[in-house]
């Protein structure tokens, strides 16, 4: 059991000496825990075995699921990739910093275990104050997935990195709560065209106005795949709830009609039941459910996406036996916000 420090950090305006003292634990072998502009990451040195080891431990997290190199300016990239084409310079003009990972060949001196054994490596350049000045300042690569248990959803504030990481970490350094609140969208370059693995904040439609042609791996509707492809970005999904998650999806007046059924005959059986709902319809529910938790309104994806991960911890803290959760439109953002709750329901889905 490490002792595990938490300080707050001015988001527009870090603290240099702070971010220094991180560096040096980073530099000294040791795992802080960070905001970024999407979900707070697990930072270590990523071009050391020893310390990317460290983060795998920490988790609990599979060491074939890889991991981002987090760089602080588009210059880095070269250090740990080839075939920097016309396109990743595109790309990079175009969405970094972001929330927007490019998949390249690895260079052979990263260590394999950073990529999860694969001979790609993603690499990413944060939007955020606090990330990027720790990364320089370490002056070296921060490998760094989300600074949440494996399994549990991404931390958008430091109280979730607390909950799941206290005494497995040296540091956490709060900068507030996470602007964008889903994942940086992965996008593999070694492909042609490229693949988005893994939906994110950048929308595929964003992505082809600057490079054509982008093919998706989790397609609109559709789970992730059991079997076949095994990109790490299918295999894993992003967490696994204690509470078992119906996603309704359909004509939204039929879905609350139905949600409304299914939490009267689960009261029946006396269930406590659990409601994910839009801001527009949180009284359609309220005499249905034990509790209703809004994520946002569904005309404001931006939000949705920004309180995904805290809507479900927090209603998970109530421990309902069931969560019934409202679908969202798949357009734009909208993709990446059902790819999460698609994978948190787990084949639970309900068209209606
Ligand atoms: P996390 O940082 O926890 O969001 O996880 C990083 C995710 O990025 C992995 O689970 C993969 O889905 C994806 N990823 C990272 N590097 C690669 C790679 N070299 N090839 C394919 N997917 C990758
Ligand atoms: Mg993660």
């Amino acid at each position: 059991m490490k002792e595990t420090r938490i300080v707050k950090v001015n988001p527009d305006s870090p603290d240099i000496h702070e971010i220094r003292q991180a560096a040096s634990i980073i530099r000294n072998g040791g795992l802080v825990a960070f905001p970024t502009e999407t979900v707070y990451g697990l930072g270590a040195d990523g071009l050391r075995e020893d310390t990317v080891n460290k983060i795998f431990i920490a988790k609990g997290r599979p060491q074939d699921n890889p991991l981002i190199l987090h760089v602080s300016s588009p210059d880095d990239i070269s250090q740990v990739a080839t075939c920097i084409s016309p396109v990743v310079d595109k790309l990079v003009e175009g969405f970094w910093p972001g929330p927007l990972t490019l998949v390249l060949p690895k260079k052979p001196h990263v260590p394999d275990v950073v990529s999860g054994g694969l001979p790609t490596i993603g690499v990413r350049m944060p939007d955020n104050l606090i990330a990027l000045t720790l990364i320089a300042e370490s002056g070296t690569l921060l490998a760094a997935p989300s600074a949440n248990l494996s399994g549990r959803p991404s931390p958008t504030q430091a109280s979730h990195v607390v909950d799941d990481m206290w005494g497995r970490i040296d540091l956490v350094l709060d900068g507030g709560p996470t602007r964008l609140g889903v994942e940086s969208t992965v996008l593999d370059l070694t492909q042609d065209p490229p693949l988005i693995l893994r939906p994110g904040s950048v929308t595929r439609e964003e992505l082809e106005d600057v490079v054509g042609v982008v093919n998706s791996l989790a397609e609109k509707n559709e789970e992730r795949p059991s079997s076949g492809k095994t990109l790490p970005a299918a295999k894993y999904p992003h967490y696994i709830l204690d509470t078992p998650l119906f996603l309704f999806e359909g004509e939204p007046q039929a879905v609350i009609k139905r949600i409304q059924e299914e939490a009267e005959k689960l009261r029946e059986r006396s269930k406590k039941v659990g409601i994910i709902s839009s801001l527009e319809n949180k009284e359609q529910y309220l005499d249905y459910a034990d509790v209703v938790e809004v994520v946002g309104s569904r005309y404001d994806m931006t939000k949705v996406a920004a309180s995904l991960y805290s809507t479900l911890r927090e209603v998970e803290a109530h421990k309902v036996h069931v969560l019934l959760a409202e679908g969202f439109s798949d357009r734009g953002l909208g993709f990446a916000v059902m790819n999460r709750l698609r994978e948190a329901a787990r084949g639970r889905v309900i068209h209606v």
